[in-house]
């Protein structure tokens, strides 16, 4: 997703960011996070300026021959980070993280009380070879009809290994992973984050959590510990992961909805126990990886052993 609003790209900086003063500007507000004390709000929600999904209408799911259409009904919102335009979340308090994370997961959890919706993406595109949008501190949620296919993929890859070993793929790969400890680069708390095996890309960087879960939104408003803990650990990683590059993409991957689970397919019956919500962050290194991407087979140069040895150095602030 690029942005045409030079406004907003960072290229003419004498403009004044809508997100500054968001009941300034003409922003549909959706939902606020407590104050922070001297600040209005800490994090908020808004309808996104140019919503690709909109909330009304029906989806309209038909045939045309073997194709799948559908209207584009859903919901696009954009998450103010933090109400000062220079506070990200890799410099900005563990508190004002956790306030976000706060928000994220509310907005989640309301989201998918929508029965048409199936999935809801949380996402952060920083830079400009990532295709930032705006050059407040924002992140992304949309909410969506259908699973996006890379998740999709991913909860089926979840659901065979559950069904053949009645264990989660990711709880395995954590116990592995903290046992052999070659590509952990930092523990806090119950929260962990690694350099997977077989990389996507160069520096990619998993967030998980240590015991078992399938819905971050849950967890992020009932887990003790959870959002100050996992604000800290992002904060960290993601000083790390800019020690490379500037730009990235960030994403949550947590459970899909299981309001209607399809009784044919058999979807998301065991969804509780085959899946384990965790962030994905994906550098975007400037000398571009050989990387067969229309065969979905991955080469990476960088392999996660050394990619874990240089992000462990990295000097971080706090
Ligand atoms: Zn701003
Ligand atoms: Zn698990
Ligand atoms: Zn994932």
């Amino acid at each position: 997703m690029t942005g045409d609003d030079p406004a907003d790209t960072g290229s003419r900086p004498d403009l004044p960011c809508r997100f500054c003063d968001a009941s300034a500007a003409s922003l549909q507000v959706v939902a606020k996070s407590p104050n922070s004390p001297g600040t209005p709000w800490s994090a908020c929600s808004v309808v996104h300026p140019k919503p690709l999904y909109r909330i009304e209408g029906e989806p309209d799911r038909r045939g045309d021959g073997i194709y799948d259409r559908m209207h584009s009904v859903g919901a696009h919102e954009v998450l103010i980070e933090n109400p000062n335009h220079d506070r990200h979340l890799w410099n900005a308090s563990d508190d004002e993280i956790a306030h976000f994370l706060r928000l994220a997961a509310e907005r989640i959890l309301d989201l998918k009380r929508d029965p048409r919706i199936k999935y809801v993406s949380l996402f952060k595109d920083y830079g400009k070879n990532a295709g930032q949008e705006f050059s407040h501190p924002t992140s992304q949620i949309t909410a969506t009809m259908f699973v996006p296919r890379r998740v999709l993929y991913e909860l089926r890859a979840g659901r065979e290994f559950f069904v053949s070993k009645e264990r989660c793929v990711f709880c395995d790969i954590i116990q592995q992973e903290e046992r052999q400890a070659l590509r952990v680069l930092e523990a806090r708390g119950d929260y962990l984050a690694l350099c997977p095996y077989a990389p996507r890309v160069p520096y990619e960087t998993w967030i998980l959590p240590r015991y078992h879960d399938s819905s971050f939104e849950r967890a992020g408003l009932n887990r003790p510990g959870l959002r100050i803990n996992l604000a800290a650990l992002l904060r960290r990683t993601l000083q790390r992961v800019r020690s490379t590059t500037e730009d990235f993409h960030l994403v949550l991957h947590t459970s899909p909805s299981a309001i209607h689970p399809s009784k044919n397919l058999g979807y998301w019956r065991t969804i509780d126990d085959d899946y384990h919500w965790h962030i994905e962050i994906l550098p975007v290194v400037s000398s571009k990886a050989k990387s067969y991407t229309f065969k979905e087979v991955y080469y990476s140069p960088v392999s996660s052993e050394t990619a874990v040895k240089q992000l462990r150095e990295a000097k971080i602030a706090g």
